[in-house]
């Protein structure tokens, strides 16, 4: 049923819409009290109103950039995160106001999925997350938009079978695309303005020539937005011989950010944004041109003092930018409640060094960090 119909509906649309425009006020206001407490020197911040949890670490995709690539498979019942813990969480955070159902893992192979946005919708939390929409059938796409889910984002790194299948190994550009417009489709004979659907883009030495295309094949799809970023970090905190080793040497191959490319992306994007506005597409593109050495000053990151990053099997990150739960941990959930370990040694030790001059080990390669995201 539309969503419209529900009694609920216009509080919920009303709330969407401010979201669609940026933050929602509340975020906002969340986030401008991180700025108070960054620049007092607080460490001891509110609980947060952002949770990112990564409700399955199973993925049926190999993607280049991603860490799953190179670790063992992960069954996607076991990779699941408990119902229960989920819950616990929830219930641990009473301030939470914004959800994201994402990690390093595919949403739609949880078996939990319908439940958790069941959930946030009834208590009134925005909630989305990110997918690579391989799994999304018409089916799947009517169900997200009766379920009252608020936004979707959509991976596609290219505009072209070649470009795309070549990052994202295991997907089928023809078929992504046709769920895409599925989606959009299933949308507006829901007559509902929800989900916002944004496709995101992550910009490398080898697709960004592709970016025009992809604005102008969204256009003609009625996605609302396409977001561009950059690769997320440099992994430089890894050992080069370990585990990390295959994913730092393709982010070192591929970043926009390590100077290679840099005219080439600045036309692309150039470009890319004539296109767009051509089409009314909203766009984000990130920054071009390599780290500023001297930016720790002015760093990028509000994470630690406004959301958290939880894995599915229960350990605390301080953010989504961190692949991996051996490269920083804050704490347990199913050792520690969640308050316990926001306001322990561990987060107030991460939060200092992060406003100091000797910032973390993982925070040193992150694009986040060096606003190059
Ligand atoms: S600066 Fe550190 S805490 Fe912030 S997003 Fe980057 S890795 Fe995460």
């Amino acid at each position: 049923m539309p969503r419209f119909g529900s009694m609920r509906a216009t509080p919920r649309f009303l709330r969407w819409r401010g979201a669609a425009a940026g933050p929602s006020p509340r975020f906002a206001a969340a986030r401008a009290g991180h700025s108070l407490v960054m620049s007092t020197g607080i460490d001891s911040p509110p609980l947060p109103s952002h949770l990112q949890l990564e409700i399955t670490s199973a993925c049926n995709l190999r993607c280049m950039m991603c860490l799953v690539r190179y670790r063992p498979p992960v069954n996607k019942l076991s990779g699941a995160m408990r119902p229960e813990l989920f819950h616990r969480l929830v219930e641990q955070v009473p301030e939470l106001r914004r959800l994201t159902l994402q990690g390093l893992g595919e949403p739609l192979l949880s078996p939990y999925l319908p439940e958790m946005i069941r959930t946030a919708v009834d208590r009134r939390i925005t909630v989305g997350f990110n997918t690579n929409a391989t799994l999304l059938t018409a089916r799947r796409a009517a169900e997200l938009v009766a379920s009252g889910v608020d936004w979707l984002h959509v991976s596609l790194d290219g505009a072209h079978p070649r470009a795309y299948e070549k990052i994202r190994e295991g997907a089928s550009f023809d078929a992504v695309v046709a769920n895409l417009a599925g989606l959009v489709t299933a949308k507006r004979a829901a007559g509902s303005a929800t989900p916002w659907i944004r496709v995101v883009f992550v910009a490398m030495r080898d697709n960004v020539g592709e970016l025009s295309g992809l604005v102008r094949l969204l256009g003609g799809i009625g996605v609302d937005e396409l977001h561009v970023q950059n690769l997320s970090h440099s992994f430089s905190d890894t050992d080069p011989a370990g585990r990390y080793e295959g994913i730092r040497s393709f982010t070192a191959e591929q970043a926009l950010w390590t100077g290679a490319d840099q005219d080439r992306a600045r036309e692309a994007f150039a470009a890319a944004a004539e296109a767009a506005r051509d089409l009314g597409l909203r766009l984000r593109l990130p920054a071009v041109g390599a780290p500023d050495p001297g930016g720790a000053h002015r760093r990028g990151c509000s994470w630690p003092w406004d959301a958290a990053y939880v894995t599915s099997a229960g350990v605390v990150q301080p953010c989504c930018m961190v692949m991996g739960d051996d490269r920083v941990s804050l704490g347990d959930v199913t050792e520690q409640t969640f308050p316990e370990i926001w306001r322990g040694p561990a987060y107030r030790e991460f939060r200092r060094r992060l406003t100091g001059d000797d910032p973390p080990e993982v925070c040193r390669g992150c694009s986040l960090y060096h606003r190059t995201f």
